[in-house]
């Protein structure tokens, strides 16, 4: 099999195949060889599983990934790199190429119908540009997925897998600790990519929860509360959710005396526990 990590063999297959970069499609190709095997390992690709990969690429990483797991469906929005996935994969028997969009796709039914008796996993070096839709999609869906394992840039890195009742959280953070266990697990530097972006990029991990916490009355409603907190960085939890919800101050505040918090806190101040309550006692008195 080809090194698909040397710049030489890329060019090769890229001017093959009349290939060339689309900077909107999010494609920096990994050129580091130490990367791939280090996601595929600690990204639970190993007999047993079944794995996801969003963003092929030209399969750097599925490569790994179908080394290592009983099966791996890999998705990828670009047809141009179809022909190109046939030619790098033609050793592997347990890779499923899809031409899609991963907002667009329907992950149970793939689940259903390519992982039945497998654990499964997501691994990926994301396209930037849908880090944060695509992360939100895997958790929310509740689908049968024991890991997430995705690269993403540096800074986002750090608000995804911030703690909650730390300066680095976010609405974002709310999310992420409600349905998993987030990790940040190796950072990667911008020289391990082709072309190179303009920032450095970290390896995440989200261990999903089989439960998400208890308490939470309306977890619609929650989220918006989790949204509405953070649309205003740095103002208190009262103006924050008063002017972007719509919602009186003095009724805002008062349901945060109700939870048992101070009138003055911070939104980033908060923890999951103390959040749940806000947004139980916001939406009994408030009656939306
Ligand atoms: N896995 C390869 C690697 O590590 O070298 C490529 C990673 S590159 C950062 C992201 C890949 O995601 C590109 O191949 C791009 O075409 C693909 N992509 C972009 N948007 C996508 C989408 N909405 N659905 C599926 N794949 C997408």
């Amino acid at each position: 099999m080809e090194n698909l990590t040397d710049i030489n063999v890329i060019k090769a297959l890229m001017k093959k195949h009349g290939f060339e970069f689309s900077k909107s499609l999010g494609q920096n190709f990994l050129i580091n060889p130490s990367v791939c095997p280090k996601i595929a390992e600690q990204g639970n690709a190993k007999s047993s599983f079944g794995i996801i990969e969003i963003g092929t690429g030209i399969g750097v990483l599925t490569a790994e990934l179908a080394k290592r797991a009983d099966k791996v469906v890999a998705i990828e929005i670009d047809n141009r790199l179809i022909p190109i996935l046939e030619d790098t994969l033609s050793d592997f028997e347990n890779v499923k190429i899809i031409n899609t969009d991963i907002l667009k796709t329907d992950l149970s039914k793939i689940i259903d119908e390519n992982f039945k008796g497998l654990d499964v996993a997501v691994c990926a070096n994301l396209p930037y540009y849908i880090t944060s839709p695509v992360i939100m999609k895997l958790l929310e869906s509740r689908l049968r997925i024991k890991s997430v394992t995705v690269m993403v840039q540096k800074e986002a890195g750090k608000r995804l897998c911030a703690e909650m009742g730390t300066r680095d959280m976010g609405a974002v953070t709310v999310a992420v600790n409600y349905f998993s266990e987030p990790k940040i697990l190796f950072n990667v530097s911008r020289g391990s990519f082709m072309p190179s972006p303009n920032v450095d990029s970290c390896v995440v991990r989200f261990d999903l929860k089989e439960e998400t916490p208890k308490g939470v009355e309306d977890e619609k409603f929650f989220f918006k509360v989790a949204r509405g907190a953070f649309s205003q960085r740095r103002k208190t939890l009262a103006n924050s959710v008063s002017s972007s919800m719509g919602i009186d101050k003095e009724l805002v505040i008062n349901a945060i005396e109700n939870a048992g918090l101070l009138p003055t806190v911070r939104p980033e101040q908060l923890s999951m526990e103390e959040l749940i309550n806000f947004s139980n006692t916001l939406k009994s008195i408030s009656n939306l």
